[in-house]
């Protein structure tokens, strides 16, 4: 196997990361509003550094190749969806690349419709214990349990890529047939391989993809998920990563921030590649 390493120098790619900190779409739990401040904690903590595993120096490239601008301000329901869609095409429009934190995953929807505008076959690959394909849920159509029906129902997504699924109903499984939607089946979740990479993938990890032994800290536990290796693994391989959110960070549930320790490496990598593919 070949493992991938930083070739570029410099960066070719300008990153914004953007906190989104809304849970009002959660269905069992409140708390993933404080997610992008505990990932950003964890983050910039002293107890690790700003270097990617890769050998890129994002200390020393904050405020130049990368951006943090901070949270949204979000006045809540629909309003909340058009400023996200509006802050995320504002940033793809001068050529940067957007690393979104959640928040829960309703927010990937405005996220995805920005994108999907922006460019033309577009890949997404969500890692989540769950579809999230509920045509609604509890009577919300933007429940966080929605986002990937509605993002398929715009046509601006050419294919969807699901890895770690291990909650779907008979409704989730003939919304996936009828949006042809692509699971990658648990013997081959650590394995980016499997799939046929063409053009610009966004990626979109919901932190309960992960096992629950690795990443406590989420609204919905759900066992037999992905290693964080696993999870490194798809960042590292996807050869054109021009998105992504890391997304359902709960702090309030957390245990030693572990899971917000987590989330922070998967930001540090995310922040390198998206800097990085062509
Ligand atoms: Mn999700
Ligand atoms: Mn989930």
């Amino acid at each position: 196997m070949v493992i991938p390493s930083s070739g570029f120098d410099p960066p070719l790619h300008e990153v914004a990361l953007l906190g989104l900190p809304t849970d009002e779409a959660s269905s069992f739990a409140r708390g993933a509003a404080q997610g992008p401040q505990g990932t950003r904690q964890a983050l910039y903590s002293e107890s690790s550094n700003l270097w990617s595993e890769g050998g890129l120096d994002l200390g020393g490239m904050r405020d130049v190749r990368w951006h943090d601008l901070g949270d949204l301000e979000l006045s809540g329901g629909a309003a909340s969806r058009r400023e996200i869609e509006a802050a995320v095409a504002q940033q793809l429009g001068q050529g940067r690349r957007v690393l979104s934190l959640g928040g829960d995953h309703a927010v990937s929807y405005p996220v995805l419709r920005a994108y999907g505008q922006h460019y033309s076959d577009l890949t997404v690959v969500q890692i989540d214990a769950h579809p999230d394909l509920y045509d609604e849920f509890e009577g919300d159509r933007y429940s966080h349990a929605c986002p990937f029906a509605r993002t398929m129902e715009t046509g601006w997504i050419t294919r969807l890529v699901q890895v770690g699924i291990r909650t779907a109903t008979a409704h989730q499984r003939e919304q996936k047939e009828r949006f042809g939607v692509e699971w990658v089946e648990r013997c081959h979740w650590g394995d980016p391989g499997r799939v046929s990479w063409t053009g610009p993938v966004y990626l979109s990890i919901d932190l309960d993809g992960f096992d629950p032994g690795c990443a406590p800290g989420v609204s919905h536990l759900e066992a037999g998920g992905l290693s964080p290796r696993e999870g490194l693994d798809w960042i590292w391989r996807i050869p054109r990563l021009v998105g992504a959110d890391v997304v359902e960070l709960n702090p309030s549930r957390d245990r030693q921030g572990v899971t917000a320790a987590l989330a922070a490496k998967l930001v540090k990598e995310l922040l390198a590649r998206l800097m990085e593919t062509p």
